[in-house]
């Protein structure tokens, strides 16, 4: 059937799509996505690998800062024109949350370590489960271990704060600390037990607030203003979107806070191995092998929850 002229709306508005604020904070990627060492193959093979997925950040944990070389780190980023975050856990050998006052030491130097490692790199943000050893505990924390965590971290923010570092704890589930498993812990813990220090913040990751939590929302608003740190990661930390976590109700919540600070996608694998850290999180199952198609995809969703949660 031919159209008459006259059939086709010459008078259509003009279509006008709003192109509002986007929303933007810096994405960014574990390192262990890539590599699980980090001599300069790897350390290159990681820094490069983040950025060609689209990633702004990359966090390079700090298990064992000696394994680190931060001048080549350094370089490498500048290079590549990446940013970057460190992040440890402590080990049962080196936990300041523990009554041992040897123990308590040997996780401060260690804490100090790697304060001066990311210094050295000029990271900005120094995170993860800095209050406690990885792993599970065979009952709960004592007032005199809870004592000592703060009264390090206390010492640690301080000294963090002179080198324009912001300090993230990380809470996580009941299986890898028994100080800190929620949001309204961690934000008390701060505010009560470390005397609210102005540079240290709740790090949040959507893996273990799945587990502990009533909501991703509630988790968000518990933070309060001190929410610095986000970690995206599935119930089974593969593929995102793939698993039952609410990530979209996380970004919503972030969103609706108005929250700015890095968001950074952890995923791990039986495919990349790291001697400190797969062991410690039970990496039992190979969930990818494509590392660079595991990125890609990670920063699609992450991308399209911040144009989807952008103002218009
Ligand atoms: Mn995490």
């Amino acid at each position: 059937m031919w159209l008459t002229p006259g059939r086709i709306p010459t008078t259509a508005p003009p279509r006008v799509v709003k192109v509002g604020a986007l929303w933007q904070p810096p994405l960014g990627c574990h390192a262990l996505v890539f590599s699980g060492s980090w001599s300069r193959d790897d350390a290159e093979t990681a820094i490069k690998g983040a950025k060609e997925a689209g990633f702004d950040m990359i966090e390079i944990p700090l298990l064992d800062p000696r394994k680190v070389d931060p001048t080549m780190t350094k370089h490498l980023l500048e290079e590549h024109h990446m940013r970057s975050s460190n992040s440890l856990g402590l080990s049962f050998n080196a936990d300041i949350n523990s009554e041992d006052s040897e123990c308590v030491e040997r996780g401060r130097r260690l804490l100090f370590e790697a304060l001066s490692t990311a210094e050295a790199i000029g990271t900005r943000y120094l995170c993860g489960v800095l209050y406690s050893a990885l792993g599970k505990y065979s009952g709960p924390s004592s007032p005199r271990a809870r004592a000592n965590a703060a009264r390090v971290l206390r010492e640690l923010a301080d000294a963090a704060s002179d080198k324009g570092i912001t300090l993230a704890l990380e809470y996580v589930n009941r299986y890898e600390t028994n100080l800190l498993n929620t949001a309204r812990d961690t934000r008390a813990f701060i505010a009560e037990d470390m005397g609210d220090p102005k540079n240290v913040f709740v790090h949040l990751d959507s893996y273990h607030a799945h587990i502990e939590e009533n909501s991703m929302r509630e988790a968000v608003l518990a933070c309060g203003d001190r929410l610095g740190y986000v970690h995206i990661g599935e119930c089974h930390r593969g593929y995102l979107g793939q698993g039952s976590c609410d990530l979209p109700g996380l970004f919503r919540a972030l969103r609706d806070v108005d929250y700015n600070g890095p968001i950074t996608f952890e995923s791990f694998s039986s495919a990349v191995v790291s001697d400190d850290l797969s062991n410690t999180l039970a990496v039992w199952r190979n969930l990818w092998d494509d590392s660079d198609d595991l990125a890609s995809h990670a920063h699609a969703y992450m991308q399209a929850q911040l144009i989807l949660n952008s103002k218009h």
